[in-house]
């Protein structure tokens, strides 16, 4: 996972999702399906922009960052092919 998982109950960070919080012994169960549905869309993203399909890869993105608003590299991601998009035409 590219962003550190913040305990959302005592705030502990964890270097990735943990079903239980190391410091506070908090449920994260919920908090972990929610980060693997946003890895999940992430990942679809990365395979739309692949093949130049930027609506869609804009779509996935965006799931991804509505799931986890935390995730930088699926915002520099959407700014990326939103910006293709615009454009109409492959960059680089
Ligand atoms: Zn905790």
């Amino acid at each position: 996972m590219r962003v550190p998982t913040v305990c959302p109950l005592c705030k502990h960070r964890m270097g990735e999702p943990q079903p239980r919080c190391p410091d506070c012994r908090g449920d994260l169960g919920p908090l972990v399906q929610v980060i693997d549905a946003a890895n999940r869309k992430f990942n679809e993203g990365v395979r739309w922009a692949r093949k130049e399909r930027w609506r869609l890869a804009a779509e996935a993105f965006s799931a991804a960052l509505a799931l986890n608003p935390g995730d930088e590299e699926a915002k520099e991601l959407l700014d990326m092919v939103r910006n293709n998009n615009d454009r109409g035409h492959k960059v680089g």
